[in-house]
């Protein structure tokens, strides 16, 4: 059955298609019998003296059969093409047509042959009327019968012969014969009648067979559309539109299908070293195309048992089966940093690096793997660009630690075991304290000092970040407070804010709320902020605005230490820079780092921003620090970080005894 695409004109043609193959079909079927009775017919003309006129007779109407049955295998374009919409589909149309009147015009012809039947028994009153009469009624039934499909046809054929008929009876005269005339036109009216009617329920019945089909493909194809659109939304909901790689729905749903599957997976997270830079230099469409290419780096590079994913930014992530792929992860990782490292056509690539975090133990969920596979990554970033690590035991007891952190973290909150220390800033005599840095303390019952970051981060995974800058705000402002009532109020304290802290809390309203409250001067206080907060500098440089406009002032900690952009200074805006310790410890006997640490001052000077050291572990490096003009110091030689009690009274027998004080406090071993 050819598809129906639309209804109208459209069905219509196919109706009369269907109208013509019928009427093909019955005619073929119906033309021997037609033959048989000629040949009868014939038969008993011979037989009653009326041979030539027969033979005549037969023969004629033999060669309109053969005509009609000629017609009926003629090839007609439209059974073979669709009739739809186009010009050869018109062409079709029309060729159906046009045989369906052939048709009816060999009918015609065949029936005025069968008209002249009367002429073999002398105008229906020779003695052999009954039988032509018979026959005649017999072969315009069969023809009623016969032609359902289309009823131009049999009407063309039944109506010469018994119209012949009736006048041949009304024309021989009598009662009987009249009123069988009468009968004959009554017949022909009932078949006419019928075969109207057939070809009308036939007609209908074409319709509903087509509306069927194309209710059946409409429902076919809503079907495949239906199916289309969920296929596009899934691979949408679980694919990377940048990249096409898994995304972290994506990904989740595979690696936990393959964590079903087999209990040894290797689990990668990938993160770029130096990707902001590229997105800061060149632009985020460039950010956008590095992207993409690195993802196909990626894919290139490992084996297709691997399921890949952008977890999000620059982060990646490779899972797969260790039965399935022979290729052992360190080697793979090491394939994965040399791919992403090598040459791009448009930038410099030597700013661009990756660091890998390798999971391969066994774990009971996903959840637990992934960060088993970020302590590794941590740990591989921390290490510098381009380095993969391993999770092994000395990482796996580093994360549990973290994890008793989270958990009880919240109690020690609460319970006061959380402190904050104070470190003094002096300025460039080495002697006068100017401010002091507020550093976080938390001596865990079990694992002992707890590192600031490791306690930041903790905090951050117990949904705790808020409330531990709120409590370290609550200190410093009692430190302000003890300062103020010691006629201290020129120093100031300095409170770090680190990144996520930033972006997450209202930071802004949180401290200048408080100090309104307790009615200190916004001056006294600083907060320290490094550079990874302008990495999400929308969030962040309306807090920065509004911390800077109430007189606080921002230093921008740990400068030489990641990008140490000029852009940076600016965007958040800096009105003091913190020179990462890493460049001043040791830096006497260090020249590059010692031109490092001049060209920050110069920087300074020039943009007229404060410039501290940190870091400063020695006489010498103090000595050499005050020979370059460093403004303000900080570092163990000078002062450690202590209690706040302990370095209000350092501050007192500062105050008492106009002599140098080098503070020297306990310095927690993290
Ligand atoms: P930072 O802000 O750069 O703080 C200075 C860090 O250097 C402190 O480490 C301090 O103890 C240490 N330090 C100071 N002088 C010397 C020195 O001469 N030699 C050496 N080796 N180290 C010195 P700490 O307290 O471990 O803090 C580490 C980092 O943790 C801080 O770096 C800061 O980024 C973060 N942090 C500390 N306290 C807080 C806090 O209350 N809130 C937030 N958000 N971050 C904090
Ligand atoms: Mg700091
Ligand atoms: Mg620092």
């Amino acid at each position: 059955m050819r598809p129906v695409r639309s209804a109208g004109p459209q069905l219509d043609k196919l109706i009369r298609r269907d109208q013509l193959e019928a009427a093909r079909a019955s005619l073929q079927q119906s033309l021997p019998i037609n033959g048989l009775l000629g040949l009868a017919s014939c038969l008993v003309a011979i037989h009653s003296g009326h041979g030539t006129l027969g033979g005549v007779w037969f023969s004629a109407s033999t060669a309109v059969n053969l005509l009609r049955l000629g017609l009926c295998r003629a090839p007609c374009p439209g059974l073979a093409t669709p009739t739809d919409g186009t010009s050869s589909g018109e062409t079709a149309a029309r060729s159906i047509d046009w045989h369906l009147q052939l048709a009816c015009l060999a009918a015609l012809l065949s029936g005025l042959v069968w008209a002249f039947l009367p002429a073999l028994c002398d105008g229906y009153t020779s003695g052999q009327t009954l039988f032509y009469l018979t026959v005649t009624c017999g072969i315009t039934a069969g023809a009623v019968t016969h032609g359902t499909s289309f009823a131009r046809i049999p009407i063309c054929f039944i109506t010469p012969p018994l119209l012949s008929a009736a006048g041949c009876l009304l024309a021989a005269g009598g009662f009987d014969r009249i009123c069988l005339a009468a009968t004959v036109l009554l017949y022909l009216t009932a078949l006419i009648r019928s075969t109207i009617a057939t070809e009308k329920t036939f007609r209908e019945t074409s319709r509903l067979k087509y509306e069927a089909t194309v209710l059946a493909e409409a429902r076919k194809a809503a079907h495949a559309s239906a199916s289309a659109l969920a296929e596009e939304m899934h691979q949408q909901a679980t694919h990377d539109g940048l990249t096409g790689l898994l995304n972290r729905t994506g990904f989740t749903q595979r690696a936990e299908a393959r964590m079903a599957a087999s209990e040894a997976i290797c689990l990668m997270l990938l993160d770029l070293d130096g990707f902001k830079l590229v997105n800061d230099v060149y632009g985020h469409t460039m950010g956008d195309r590095v992207l993409i290419e690195v993802a196909r780096r990626i894919r290139s590079a490992l084996p297709a048992e691997c399921d890949i994913a952008r977890l999000g930014g620059d982060e990646f992530a490779v899972v797969f089966e260790r039965s399935r792929v022979i290729e052992n992860p360190v080697a793979l990782a090491e394939r994965l940093i040399w791919t992403v490292t090598e040459p791009f056509d448009s930038f410099d690539a030597g700013r661009l690096g990756m660091s890998v975090g390798i999971c391969q133990w066994p774990t009971e969920s996903l959840t637990h793997l992934l960060s088993c596979a970020d302590e590794a990554l941590y740990a591989a970033k921390h290490a510098g660009r381009n380095h993969f690590r391993l999770f092994d035991d000395g990482l796996r007891r580093r994360l549990e630690m973290r994890r008793e952190c989270e958990r009880g973290l919240s109690q020690a909150l609460a319970e006061g075991a959380l402190k904050v220390w104070f470190q003094p800033i002096f300025g460039r005599d080495g002697r006068s304290v100017t401010s002091l840095e507020a550093l976080v303390r938390w001596h865990h019952p079990v694992h002992g000092w707890v590192s600031p970051p490791d306690l930041i981060a903790a905090a951050a995974m117990a949904g705790l970040t808020e409330s531990l800058l709120r409590f370290i705000l609550e200190q410093v402002c009692t430190m302000l407070c003890a300062l103020r009532s010691r006629n201290l109020d020129d120093l100031s304290v300095a409170m770090n804010v680190s990144p996520r802290e930033m972006a997450q809390i209202p930071v802004d309203d949180i401290i200048l709320a408080r100090l309104q409250t307790l009615g200190l001067p916004t001056a006294m206080l600083e907060i320290e902020i490094t550079e990874e907060t302008a990495l999400d500098i929308d969030a962040v440089q309306g807090k920065l605005l509004a911390l800077s406009r109430a007189g606080i002032r921002v230093a921008l900690d740990d400068f030489g230490n990641g990008y140490s952009s000029l852009a940076s200074l600016r965007q958040l805006r800096a009105d003091r820079v913190k020179i990462d310790r890493s460049l001043v410890t040791g830096l006497t006997e260090a020249e590059d780092k010692r031109e490092l640490v001049q060209a920050v001052l110069g920087l300074g000077r020039a943009l007229d921003l404060e410039v501290v050291a940190e870091g400063i572990e020695t006489a010498d490096d103090l000595a050499t620090l005050q020979a370059m003009g460093c403004p303000f110091m900080q570092g163990f030689h000078l002062g450690r970080p202590q209690p706040a009690e302990d370095i209000l009274r350092s501050l007192e027998d500062l105050a008492d005894r106009p002599r140098p004080i080098h503070l020297h406090g306990s310095r927690p071993s993290f």
